[in-house]
């Protein structure tokens, strides 16, 4: 076996996910699993892709159709790819997981933040990276200080930035991209930026893949599990600078050959016709977002106003009690599921998660029931 798999436990979503198989009554906000149905024309053009016999294999670096309505896509947010910069990839997951592999020799330093989406640290650990994990600020933006530390001279330093942020929603800010540039610029970095919740952002949307003087230095990845609400689909991509992406595709290549060509399709029809879609689901969620956020400060909870993503990570350290103890009292004798802050790193620990890309009417249920169980304590 290989010996970096010991490092790795199974994720703390997935041990609340466990748990609630025991209390079936009860109500999960534990999910990054839009509600939505996927829109009409996106199922349809799946179908065509069936009939049309669009079930083989497409180019390693997925349908050039595709490739280019991502890069006009990502004009829209002055963020600029050639086709040939672009690799569809099987979800963000083997996004992550190929451009990882591409950078990553044992031993260089694989810079994370804390609380964070926990694949990078487990890829970073089974690739034999060594991992630092950096502190963000109160409103989980982030803490320039802490970063600077972290960025070693002499080493391979590759930097994860994670905005609009699962688990705490926060989003970058323009002050904070204009002084990630100057420190990109002045440091010898490479950085994945993991923007799968950027067509989820309630307030300007702001990435460093904008900034055309480190494009070298940059690897933006995404994709569309969140954006059309197909998840099962899997289709995500990387955009590099052709150099960097030629290595990337060498791991992907003899990983997945390519994504479905299917699902590829309907990402297609996705980005022609269905922004429309995706903007009755940003309104929604930012409706559900408003309604938990003050609903919780209502119950005495202290939290951020999400600006992004569909999660909310309230502080529960009024309760004096661990996160993971607080979550099992919450599920187990007040049935509601939420995932333990401590599963995003250690600095989760007085926070949990909550997810609203649930119906209104279970999240009022929720809400509800935490309301009554925070009465009995
Ligand atoms: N990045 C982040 C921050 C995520 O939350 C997720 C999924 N929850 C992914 C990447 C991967 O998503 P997918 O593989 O479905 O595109």
């Amino acid at each position: 076996m290989n010996r970096n798999l010991q490092g790795i436990e199974i994720s703390g979503i997935r041990k609340i996910f466990n748990k609630l198989q025991e209390v079936p009554d009860a109500i999960s906000l534990t999910l990054g699993q839009p509600d939505f149905k996927v829109p009409d024309r996106i199922k349809r053009a799946m179908v065509d892709a069936i009939n049309n016999d669009n079930t083989i294999y497409t180019a390693n670096a997925g349908i050039y159709e595709l490739r280019k309505e991502i890069c006009s896509y990502l004009e829209g947010y002055n963020i600029n790819y050639e086709p040939e910069e672009v690799c569809i990839t099987v979800g963000g997951s083997e996004g992550l997981y190929s451009v990882l592999s591409a950078l990553i020799n044992p031993g260089d330093r694989l810079i994370i933040p804390d609380p964070a989406y926990p694949a990078y640290k487990s890829i970073g650990t089974i690739l034999g990276a060594e991992i630092d994990e950096y502190k963000l600020q109160e409103d989980f933006s982030l803490n320039f200080e802490d970063l600077k530390l972290k960025i070693k001279k002499g080493s391979n330093n590759i930097l994860v930035l994670s905005f609009p942020s699962n688990p705490t929603g926060a989003i970058l800010s323009l002050e904070d991209r204009k002084k990630l540039q100057e420190l990109i610029k002045e440091n010898e970095i490479l950085v994945i930026t993991d923007e799968i919740y950027s067509a989820l952002c309630y307030s300007e949307y702001y990435s460093v893949a904008e900034c055309q003087d480190i494009k070298e230095k940059i690897i933006y990845v995404s994709g569309f599990s969140k954006m059309f609400s197909m998840t099962g689909l899997r289709v995500g991509y990387v955009c590099a600078p052709k150099e960097i992406l030629r290595e990337i595709m060498k791991v992907h290549q003899y990983n997945v050959s390519c994504a479905t060509s299917i699902s590829q399709y309907a990402a297609l029809e996705g980005l022609r016709s269905s922004m429309g879609d995706v903007n009755y689901m940003k309104e929604t969620f930012r409706e559900r977002r408003d309604f938990v956020y003050y609903k919780l400060l209502k119950l005495g909870f202290q939290c951020n106003l999400p600006q992004g993503a569909f999660y909310i990570f309230p502080s529960i350290k009024g309760f004096n009690i661990k996160s993971e103890d607080f979550c099992d009292d919450l599920l187990y004798k007040g049935k509601v599921a939420c995932v333990p802050g401590t599963a995003f790193g250690a600095r989760g620990e007085g926070f949990i998660r909550i997810s609203y890309s649930y119906s209104k009417e279970e999240l009022q249920e929720a809400l509800f029931r935490i309301e009554k169980w925070i009465d009995k304590k």
